[in-house]
């Protein structure tokens, strides 16, 4: 199979593996032949047109879609199928929606802690613990006792990336996370995340804001119509974009 010009090799720093990935909804043939790696450490921005693909990406890597070909693989370990193995595969991969996805009935302090005890198997009081250690690092703790409707977009945002989080994941998914909010809460969120980069979260992130992939990513990967067009570095997309699909939505966008 032919390597596409950019990618990375599969090396023993390859995080997140995809080879000749696809997925069909009925007919619409939606990940053609994705070849993706995401190594450890990089922050990798997804980006294109309503409809290419962008989430379905996403959720085939955390598995909540199966695909029809092809292969994903997480540190090493294929995909598994169900049971206790996804449950702990999913763990590894945080995943943060556009929209914010808490428990609404749960504090949340519960919400950053439950997972910690059912999946991670800990007690409650080192979650607690770890809980309220995320929750300051993303600015909300003093929110920890408050249900999530009484929090803005941003603070539920961040609540949910502290979530994920607390769960210790190799690598963090993000899809549109400030797409749902206010624009003056948009930063605030963006600025969590650039933390976690220089942090060394492994991350691949799908935005539509170009100020964040120009600063944070490493690659940017520009999808259309089920494929990757263009995978290449931030300031390669922005200042030399080869493909029209590429210089077409750049010039909407900017
Ligand atoms: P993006 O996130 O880039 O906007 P998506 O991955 O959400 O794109 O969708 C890609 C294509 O697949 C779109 O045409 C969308 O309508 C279609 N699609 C997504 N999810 C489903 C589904 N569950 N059933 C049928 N079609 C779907
Ligand atoms: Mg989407």
């Amino acid at each position: 199979m032919p390597v596409p010009e950019g990618s990375v090799p599969d090396d023993g720093d390859a995080l997140v593996v995809l080879r000749g990935v696809d997925k069909h909804f009925g007919t619409l043939h939606v990940l053609q032949s994705i070849d993706l790696t995401i190594r450890r450490g990089e922050v990798v921005v997804v980006i294109g047109p309503s409809g290419s693909g962008k989430s379905t990406l996403c959720r085939a890597i955390n598995r909540l879609e199966t695909i029809d070909g092809g292969e994903i693989r997480i540190d090493g370990r294929p995909l598994p199928a169900e049971g206790r193995e996804l449950a702990r595969l999913r763990a590894d991969v945080g995943m943060v929606f556009q929209s914010f996805n808490l428990f609404a009935h749960k504090t949340v302090l519960d919400n950053v802690t439950l997972g910690q005890i059912k999946v991670r198997k800990k007690d409650r009081r080192s979650a607690e613990e770890r809980a309220r250690s995320l929750l300051d690092r993303v600015g909300v703790a003093a929110q920890a006792d408050k249900y999530p409707a009484q929090l803005s977009g941003g603070q539920q945002q961040r609540v949910a990336i502290a979530r994920a989080l607390a769960m210790d994941p190799k690598v963090m998914l993000f899809d549109e996370p400030t797409s749902a909010l206010d624009p003056e809460m948009i930063n605030e969120v963006l600025e969590v995340m650039r933390q976690l980069a220089r942090d060394g979260m492994t991350m691949v992130v799908v935005t539509h804001e170009m100020g964040f992939a120009r600063s944070a990513a490493n690659r940017v990967v520009f999808m259309a119509d089920g494929r990757i067009v263009e995978e290449t570095t931030p300031e390669e997309f922005f200042g030399n974009p080869r493909s029209e699909r590429a210089k077409d939505f750049l010039s909407k966008i900017l």
